[in-house]
């Protein structure tokens, strides 16, 4: 059944619900996911009806081009649930626009509008008991996108599922985050996806995060592949770099990814009279920040953790520790974040989006 004017998701119910068996105290970050997924497949040149149907494994062909050449791409959202039992997204529109710019970059089919914001809302609402109340707990959004076409010749699939998946979410306390500043490998090149929210990122990430786990580090500080000497994002978040009172991120370009939480901690950062520069933040200058002390914090913005600061750098096998703060910019710019998007503060920005 095709529907060319994608106005309608068939909503198939589960019999059951697995939500009393959940512990929504001690949830590890996207292990547990709701009782429903929305699928929308893609198949001679149209998306057909989104279905919303209970969550469950589907199968596929082993020759289907995601598993060859890794045409896939998602994006990480967040729902929140007031104290008027009100669910809200946080710049859902952001995310929407991104999606259809990594699809394009990796030859797949934009997805409708109709099919993202109204599939999650369709989708959220069917699933509003797992979004829980209070500050720090969250549904963590996934909408992703595969090739599913069969066949291994080296070309875009001619057919794409795109699904969303709920999880439900708590706020973590990471713990230390000590980061290594990559002298050789990189994370994305100029040409290259880096851009996109492609998986391929996540993967060739993998191996190089690995060895720096082996050495106690929990993340890498991506630098520019041309050079090194260009700081650019910390593990899969952005990065932001206190220097003195003066806050620093890398503009956006082909080999950073256009963060939500990054562009929303630099709003943020204006409004509320923090100096914020966006330029490059070259290592020789972090180096030589740390060593005079004028170094205060470094720390990471994505979905997922909100802001994770980091707690010292090793670079040439040279460790620096940063400073711990009583007022940092970090936490200023978490509360505010998060108070925003929990509707504990005014949202003066317009960011927040009612379900
Ligand atoms: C998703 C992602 C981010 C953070 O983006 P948000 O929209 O803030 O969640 C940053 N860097 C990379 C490489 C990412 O994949």
């Amino acid at each position: 059944m095709t529907s060319n004017t994608l106005n309608e998701i068939e909503i198939i119910k589960s019999s059951t619900s697995k939500i009393d068996s959940v512990d929504f105290q001690n949830l590890t970050f996207g292990n547990v996911f709701t009782d429903h997924m929305l699928v929308c497949d893609y198949k001679n040149g149209q998306w057909e009806k989104p279905v919303i149907k209970p969550y469950a494994p589907f199968l596929m062909e082993p020759s289907a081009k995601v598993f060859h050449y890794g045409q896939a791409i998602f994006e990480g959202m967040k729902a929140y649930k007031d104290k008027n039992d009100d669910i809200w997204l946080f710049r859902p529109d952001q995310n929407f626009e991104r999606f259809n710019k990594s699809a394009t970059r990796m030859a797949m089919p934009e997805v409708p509008e109709f099919v993202f914001m109204e599939g999650l809302k369709q989708l959220i609402n069917l699933e509003k008991d797992w979004v829980q109340k209070g500050l720090g707990n969250s549904l963590y959004l996934r909408p992703f996108m595969i090739a599913t076409g069969p066949g291994v010749i080296a070309a875009p699939s001619q057919q794409y599922r795109f699904m969303i998946i709920l999880s439900p979410a708590k706020s973590y306390y990471s713990g230390e985050v000590k980061v290594i500043i990559a002298e050789h490998f990189s994370r994305a090149a100029n040409g290259g996806i880096g851009a996109a929210k492609a998986a391929g990122n996540y993967s060739a990430q993998f191996y190089p995060t690995k060895l720096a786990n082996e050495k106690g580090f929990q993340q890498i500080i991506w630098t520019d592949d041309a050079t090194h000497t260009k700081l650019e994002e910390a593990g899969t978040m952005n990065v932001f770099f206190r220097i003195n009172d003066t806050l620093y991120t890398a503009p956006t370009s082909e080999r950073i990814l256009d963060g939500v939480t990054r562009k929303s901690v630099i709003d943020i950062a204006k409004r509320d009279n923090l100096n914020i520069e966006v330029r490059s933040v070259l290592v020789d200058e972090l180096v030589e920040a740390a060593k005079n002390g004028s170094l205060k914090e470094i720390f990471g913005a994505g979905t997922a953790a909100v802001i994770s600061p980091i707690s010292g750098f090793s670079y040439k096998e040279e460790y620096f520790e940063l400073p711990k703060l009583e007022n940092s910019f970090a936490m200023h710019i978490k509360q505010t974040l998060t108070n925003i998007q929990n509707k504990l503060a005014e949202d003066t920005f317009g960011w927040t989006v009612k379900i």
